[in-house]
Parts: C-alpha cells; structure tokens; sequence
C-alpha cells in the first residue's frame, strides 16, 4: 500500500509540475487565434513546437517515475542496490537463466530482473523476505 502511496503522489507531484509549467508556457507564448492546428502543421509554429516539447518532457517525467519505482524496496522504499549478475549465458540449461538481482539493504527482499526474455516482455519477479536475519542469526547444526 505504501509502494502504490508513494508512485501516486510521485504521479501527482508531476502532473502539478507540469500543470505549473504548462501554465508558465502559455504566458510566455499566447494561445493561438484559432483553436485548432492547421493540417499543414506550418500555421502556428511557436504552439506545435511547444506542444511537442510539453508531451516529450511529460512521457519523460513518467518514464523515469516508473523507471525509478520499479527499483525501489516494496516495503521500505529505499533504492534497491547490490545488482548481482545471476545465472549463465553459455549453461541456461544447468545453471538457470541469466538475470539481475537487486536487494533491499535493510533485507526486505529481493528484484530479479531477467536479461533474457523468450515470450516478450517478462515481469520483474519480487521475491519477500520473511525474515532474512532471523535467518541468518539461527546456528547451523
Ligand atoms: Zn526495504
């Protein structure tokens, strides 16, 4: 609940930016006369330019926002760190396939993030950790 708390209000602190910059925008260049946009997208030069640079900043804002989210802890949010390269290129087969690791330093989990993808896209697999130094602290026998 925290995780999506967070993305939201990173989502709003954009679209406020970008509201405030919009704003900002049209005071320095004035709407044009006409409403809409001549086909020949040569009318009014100043607003299409603009507009164009408006959406390239928003898409963006809103890549690095889930760019960034996806590499945060789902508990604590902190950025995940010490990627680890996990499994082989050459011995997929034996030894698993290759992917990222990244941990939670407090140890609240782990993001694997595969390199190879067979089917498309493939999810990040987050893997919890119930108690990683509880674990850790339990005598070996
Ligand atoms: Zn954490």
């Amino acid at each position: 609940m925290k995780y999506w708390a967070y993305f939201a209000g990173k989502l709003t602190a954009i679209g406020l930016l970008l509201a405030a910059l919009w704003f900002g925008a049209r005071l320095v260049v004035p709407r044009a006369e006409h409403a809409f946009v001549d086909e020949r997208l040569n009318y009014d030069m100043k607003n299409v330019t603009l507009a164009y640079g408006f959406c390239l900043l928003a898409a963006g804002l809103l890549y690095t926002a889930v760019w960034d989210q996806r590499y945060r802890c789902r508990t604590c949010l902190r950025r995940l760190r010490m990627p680890v390269e996990r499994g082989d290129w050459g011995r997929t087969l034996l030894v698993g396939r290759p992917h990222m690791e990244y941990i939670c330093t407090y140890g609240h989990g782990t993001l694997k993030v595969p390199e190879l993808q067979f089917a498309g896209k493939e999810p990040n697999d987050w893997d919890q950790h119930q108690d990683m130094w509880k674990e850790l602290e339990t005598p070996r026998r």
